[in-house]
């Protein structure tokens, strides 16, 4: 089994490597998050969001698997492939789709939950997406979830009026305004009905059963490493584990059986919303490079915050995935500049760290620049590595040194063909 993941705060570009490799697999498995993760793919030369089916999803030959770490809401399921099956006339979607029996679901309230405690002066705000993601991995955590295969349980009905309604009373004695409890759960019955349709399976077993014929798996990740509820910045993080070994407790693949781990990087930073971010910058350059990369939140359309490439964090991510091969995207945004800052080292209560969790106070961090040449190149006539120019080649060299890791793919604009093979 292969594994992808993001390596700094999420919209690396991971959609449009994983839509450049998907079709050499058999299956691609999502493996944590829900319907708020966003990959953008190509399809008929069409940009296609995709939120929580997985990147196979065009090809025939590949099996989606929504796995066990993922958490669905019916709802927000039903309308992807509602939109997605628009796009295709001549094939059944929903047969390319194999969903974990033991995936958790979003319950029609979690939403609620998570408005409440993202507004209310009583809770720490997070930033979140605010559809109920936090709030379902809190209740499984509780042991108080309902999971898909429940949806066949003869109690199903009950406990789900049983979970909801007692939310519902707890929400609106805090002052939380949302539609009628009825709806809400008619709604949310209604939704399930598709779900039951589809193909729900043991997919551990599938996946291994696969892997064991030799079948060719990759592990696709949604949010990336430092938004990993352990070991990214907590608390502004994702409420689940976004780092390779989730992708094994998730699928219920051993990491015996895991190839290729390829951590996808921008060649500057990005967070969105609060957190650390020591190599933020501020002002007009920040606004340049926001708008000249589409920095906006993929479904909030919050505006990103922008940061130059932090080595010390990369070292750390690729340290906790075993990033085998890396990506680099949006070279091309940085086009034009004189100079290239890079973060090699931070000083740490007056120590030099070139290895950084960024777990401390920004305060206590004080980054060390590199400055290297910048490059200013039609990056649309470019097609193979020869034709790089010499400072970009220099750069890409440079971060595999410090990194100690090869650069398989420099990604040089957003569409599928703008990518170059470097190994
Ligand atoms: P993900 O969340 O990591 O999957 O990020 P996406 O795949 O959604 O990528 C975010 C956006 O960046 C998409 O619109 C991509 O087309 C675009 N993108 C990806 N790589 C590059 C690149 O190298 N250059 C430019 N300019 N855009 C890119």
């Amino acid at each position: 089994m292969d594994i992808l993941i993001g390596l700094q705060w999420g919209d690396e570009g991971k959609g449009k490597f994983i839509d450049l490799i998907s079709q050499e697999y058999d299956m691609i498995a999502r493996f944590n998050g829900g319907a708020n993760a966003g990959h953008s793919i190509y399809h008929n030369n069409q940009r296609v969001t995709l939120k929580i089916l997985p990147s196979g999803i065009f090809y025939p030959h590949i099996k989606n698997i929504i796995g066990t770490g993922v958490v669905i809401e019916p709802s927000a399921l039903k309308a992807e492939i509602d939109q997605l099956q628009s796009l295709i006339s001549d094939a059944d979607l929903r047969k390319r789709i194999i969903v974990s029996k033991k995936a958790h679901l979003v319950l029609p309230t979690y939403g609620y939950w998570d408005m409440y405690q993202e507004e209310s002066a009583l809770y720490r705000t997070i930033g979140t997406t605010k559809n109920g993601i936090a709030h379902t991995y809190s209740s499984k955590i509780l042991r108080q979830n309902v999971r898909v295969e429940d949806m066949f349980s003869k109690d199903f009905n009950t406990d789900v009026f049983q979970i909801i309604s007692r939310q519902y009373r707890e929400l609106q004695y805090l002052g939380q305004k949302m539609p009628s409890l009825d709806e809400l759960y008619g709604n949310f019955m209604r939704d399930c009905e598709l779900l039951k349709q589809l193909h729900i399976a043991d997919t551990e077993v599938l996946l291994n059963e696969a892997l064991k014929n030799n079948k060719k798996v990759l592990a696709e990740g949604a949010q990336a490493t430092m938004l990993d509820i352990d070991h990214g910045t907590y608390p502004y993080v994702t409420s689940s584990h976004t780092i390779a070994a989730a992708a094994c407790v998730s699928l219920g693949v051993s990491p015996r059986l895991v190839d290729k781990i390829y951590g996808v990087t921008k060649a500057y930073c990005t967070r969105v919303g609060h957190g650390i971010f020591p190599t933020e910058i501020i002002g007009s350059l920040a606004d340049d490079l926001r708008v000249r990369g589409a920095e906006f939140g993929s479904n909030t359309k919050r505006p990103r915050r922008i940061g130059w490439l932090d080595i010390p964090a990369l070292k750390y991510a690729i340290m906790l995935n075993g990033v085998t091969h890396l990506i680099l995207t949006k070279a091309d945004i940085l086009n034009g500049m004189a100079q290239i800052p890079v973060c090699t080292h931070y000083e740490i209560n007056k120590q030099r760290s070139s290895l950084a969790s960024l777990s401390s106070t920004t305060d206590e961090m004080k980054p060390i620049w590199k400055y290297l040449p910048g490059w200013d190149v039609p990056f649309a006539q470019i097609s193979d590595a020869t034709q790089l120019p010499n400072e970009l080649t220099a750069f890409l060299s440079f971060i595999e040194q410090e990194l100690d890791t090869p650069i398989k793919y420099l990604s040089t604009g957003p569409k599928r063909e703008e990518m170059i093979n470097l190994v």
